[in-house]
């Protein structure tokens, strides 16, 4: 690329180059203010550099960045002056800018912003003249040197114990005056401000603040481009999949003010309520207050609507009366520019047809635009929002499914609070319900501490002033996040939302103090450790733990639950090995139990006993005896599952884990053990000795126990036929599946079957009556997969165990993967965990092939799925790609898989 490649793309009244179409190369941000400017909306006008010159940025750095976009920036500028009819850095009536970044999808609070640039000791006077207004132009210049200082300079606090070094000097001048808020300093304290923030980066950074203009232009712009490697980023990147090759634009635009006194001001606003979904359009502003104010929490923000503050106020217990005087709604308080701003909002919502986040800015009674996207929303807002959408015919069917992120349903299976536990807890602190759903877990101050500590296994609930980008990492492992300042639309609360994590933000009564590690709520002090609970759905903060109940499926989502199944192709099952498991199942509208891991069954109450009796057996006599006690366990269990799923399929999977697996390893419980069966502890301890195995997962396991043992082949079969024939003479329509796991040639396959098969013979001839049931097996082995065709010639159904599967083929042990796999994901060796989503490349083509093998020899051979990857979004997909019959995960996976399967074919 040269210089003559475009990188510089203008917006205004009169020119507009880019359009929402492209934000690869714009980024969210820029594509859609130039839409804002199509469409006739008050946009302050601007140019958008694009992501091209952050990825050279990147790989060629400045100087050559420089070169190539230098002259266009410099056109940039020059078009912005002509639009405004101002000139950037004119002493007497200086052209103002802001500098934001702009990723390809939204960021929130990832990357830096610059507001009031091109600001100096000469353009100050300037501006306070034209805007006869001394107090807001020191305003203005003590808020750029602050950001610049920190976002281009690098001055920021020395520990994470200390405050803002910006944000102490401002207090401590505050304290002096005698003022409670930023708004009481005046002209002079602000001048003076000034005059400290540059003492402090002199002697801080060793470097004065650059005076001109163009200086302070590109120490911006490089500042953006760096900040798409800064750590919350990357961090942010990592837990969004977002690849670093994106890069970020960077936005130059015209300033405009909300900090021009009484008439001015600024706030956000989404066109439907982004924690319930409910379709009301709602936000807060900050009268006289400027650009980040309200989305950083330093004040109490007031409500857009008259309704929303209405309901703001019933929960902050503010009564009407005051709500009116000291809180107004901007519904009130200018309704003509409410007015214009619900225009703007159906205007826009209708035109991207999707719920939209707005930034604004009123100066002097003038309304600006400063930013629409697809806002960020709770689970259940997701689906609300999608459904209604649907009804309201803003989008069709197709849409609305797609419009449902599958992994974010796992917030609306969240579990709530006990209602009777509740009632018991004592409230004591109210915060705005910022983000649904119920928490419980120990507080702690410091979001790296929480992280360590959720590493240990705790629940933690992080609490903070007010949360910053730094958090995002303690705040993803949290429970749930309580801060005491801030809005509906602060950093926290906005962030949760978009993590479909609990928050209560802006609590005012709870004080916080880091160096003491407490937080404080009128006479009560709570420490770090301590228990609390939180309400997101109500904005309530309970001292103590409180017990959780299973949620509820609202209305909407047995709505698209049902619209996936009119789309999808693969059924889906589920992994269930209790008749409670497939309970949950089958109402999350499982077709069938695609794996019930038997063994599962033999660690409750009284049959662990005859399963060690078992295995401690000296010879087949002894085996027998122990099976006998275990057969009526078993036939229970299985009849459980198969009225509890009716007519459809449940596969049942014959023993499979290492015997050792079921003996205790330490002293203390071989002698429990040898005292509750009355065997001496030698005998346990030899038998453990003799099971130890140095690669159990390659070792005596799967239907190689079965061809050891027949005999426990034999009573499982008798289990699964018994149950059925048993069920069935209930008027059930049982259909039964018998699976044999770990079968790498037909052999092995075919020496199960045989007893299977001789055993189903004899209990049919016993009972007198006979019962169709499949005979199966897993491919789990690569030879299984490789030798497909002979054992599809045998087996009646393929059930692909793709958690064996990926350690065998990738040479990646299950259990030990953990300590090399973080590393080779962070460095891309891998793009993602293996065990997690399907690794397509090598195992999928395994999974692939054998499926082909499989039908040439037995056109239409069920095929399925049963590993950890049939709940895995990206799997399901590849799934459906390549013709499996269904797919089978954990019960609460379900309606994840369902949309999921629903989504890959309609991008079929
Ligand atoms: C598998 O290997 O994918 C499987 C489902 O079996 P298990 O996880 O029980 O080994
Ligand atoms: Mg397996």
């Amino acid at each position: 690329m040269n210089s003559s490649h475009k990188y510089v793309y203008l917006f205004g009244s009169n020119r507009t180059e880019g359009a929402a179409d492209m934000k690869n190369l714009l980024g969210g941000k820029g594509a859609n203010l130039a839409e804002m400017c199509r469409l006739g909306i008050t946009v302050p006008s601007g140019f958008t550099i694009s992501t091209e010159a952050c990825t050279a940025f990147t790989e060629l750095g400045r100087d050559a960045v420089l070169a190539l976009i230098h002259e266009q920036v410099r056109q940039g500028v020059a078009f912005v002056e002509q639009e405004m009819g101002k000139q950037f850095g004119n002493a007497d009536d200086p052209l103002l800018l802001s500098v934001r970044s702009g990723a390809r999808a939204s960021m929130p609070g990832m990357m830096d912003t610059i507001l009031n640039l091109g600001l100096n000791d000469d353009a100050v006077m300037g501006l306070a003249r034209k805007a006869n207004n001394e107090r807001f132009a020191w305003d203005s210049y003590r808020r750029f040197i602050q950001m610049y200082g920190d976002v281009v300079m690098g001055l920021k606090p020395l520990s994470k114990e200390e405050h803002d070094p910006f944000e102490i000097i401002i207090e401590m001048l505050k304290d002096k005056r005698g003022v409670k808020l930023d708004t009481d300093l005046d002209a002079e304290d602000l001048k003076e401000l000034v005059q400290r923030f540059k003492s402090l980066i002199r002697a801080r950074i060793g470097r004065d603040f650059p005076t001109d203009p163009w200086e302070q232009l590109w120490g911006a712009v490089w500042a953006v481009f760096e900040s798409w490697n800064n750590e919350r980023a990357k961090v942010y990147r990592e837990l969004n999949d977002i690849p670093a090759s994106w890069g970020t634009a960077v936005n130059v635009q015209a300033m405009v003010f909300g900090n021009l006194g009484d008439s001015s001001g600024t706030g956000v606003a989404f066109t439907r309520d982004a924690g319930t979904g409910e379709d009301l359009f709602n936000g807060e502003f900050l009268v006289n207050a400027q650009g980040e104010d309200v989305v950083a929490g330093i004040r109490t923000p007031q409500q857009v609507s008259l309704v929303g503050s209405r309901r703001w106020a019933e929960l902050a217990l503010v009564h009407e009366d005051e709500r009116r005087v000291h809180y107004p709604s901007l519904e009130e308080l200018m309704p003509q520019i409410y007015q214009q701003l619900l225009h703007f909002e159906t205007l826009l919502e209708n035109h991207f047809k999707d719920m939209q986040d707005l930034e604004f800015t009123i100066q002097e009674g003038k309304l600006w635009m400063l930013q629409t996207r697809n806002g960020k929303r709770t689970g259940a807002a997701m689906v609300r929002i999608a459904m209604e959408m649907l009804k309201q015919g803003m989008v069709d069917e197709k849409t609305a499914l797609q419009r449902v992120a599958p992994d974010r349903l796992n917030e609306l299976l969240h579990p709530i609070f006990d209602p009777k536990a509740l009632r018991a807890a004592p409230l004591i602190a109210r915060g705005l319900p910022a983000s649904p759903g119920a928490a419980t877990g120990q507080i702690v101050f410091f979001a790296d501490e929480a992280e360590t500590w959720a590493k240990d296994g705790k629940a933690v609930i992080l609490v903070r002033q007010e949360t910053s980008p730094e958090d995002l990492r303690g705040m993803s492992v949290a429970k749930g996040i309580l801060t005491a300042r801030g809005g509906m639309t602060s950093h926290a609360a906005v962030v949760a939302r978009g993590m479909g994590k609990c928050c209560v933000s802006g609590a005012g009564a709870v004080h916080v103090d880091l160096k003491a590690r407490t937080m404080t709520v009128g006479d009560a002090v709570y420490h770090e450790g301590d228990w609390l609970s939180l309400n997101g759905s109500s904005g309530e903060v309970f001292e103590g733990k409180i017990a959780t109940k299973d949620a509820e499926l609202s209305g909407d989502f047995g709505t698209l639950m049902a619209l996936t199944d009119k789309y999808k192709r693969l059924e889906i099952r589920a992994n269930a090995d209790t008749p409670a498991d497939a309970k949950v199942a089958h109402n999350f509208g499982a077709t069938g139990i695609g794996l019930c891991r038997t063994e599962h069954m033999f660690f409750e109450g009284e049959r662990i006993l005859a399963v060690r009796e078992m295995i401690l057996a000296d010879n087949e006599a002894g085996r027998r005896k122990a099976l006998a006690k275990l057969l009526p366990m078993q036939r229970g269990d299985f009849e459980g599952l198969f009225r509890e799923m009716h007519e459809l399929p449940v596969t049942i999977r014959l023993l499979d884990p290492p015997l050792h697996e079921f003996l205790p390893h330490d002293d203390a419980n071989q002698r429990i053990m040898a005292a509750e069966m009355h065997v001496p502890l030698g005998k346990i301890k030899m038998r453990v000795e003799e099971l130890h195995e140095f690669n159990p997962m390659m070792g005596h396991r799967g239907c190689r126990l079965g061809i050891s043992y027949p005999e426990i082949t034999e009573m499982q079969t008798r289990a699964v036929l018994e149950a059925a024939l048993n069920v069935r003479a209930l008027g059930v329509h049982v259909k039964a599946e018998i699976m044999v796991p770990l079968v790498g040639t037909v052999r092995e396959f075919n020496a199960q079957a045989e007893v299977i098969r001789r055993t189903a013979a004899t209990v049919f001839a016993e009972r007198g009556e006979t019962l169709d049931y499949a005979l199966g097996t897993m491919i789990e082995t690569p030879r299984a997969a490789l030798v497909a065709d002979s054992i599809g010639s045998c087996a009646e159904f393929f059930s692909f165990g793709t958690n064996d599967l990926t350690q065998m083929t990738l040479g990646f042990s299950r259990d030990d993967a953990g300590k090399f796999l973080p590393e080779y994901l962070k460095r891309g060796l891998y793009e993602h965990d293996p065990f997690r989503s399907i690794d397509q490349k090598g195992v999928g083509v395994l999974v692939q092939m054998a499926v082909e093998k499989g039908r040439s020899v037995r056109p239409g051979i069920e095929t399925g799925v049963c590993g950890e990857h049939g709940g895995d979004p990206a799997s399901v997909a590849f799934f459906h790609r390549i013709g499996l019959d269904y797919v089978s995960c954990s019960p609460y996976r379900v309606p994840i898989a369902r949309l999921a399967a629903a989504q890959a074919a309609l991008s079929d």
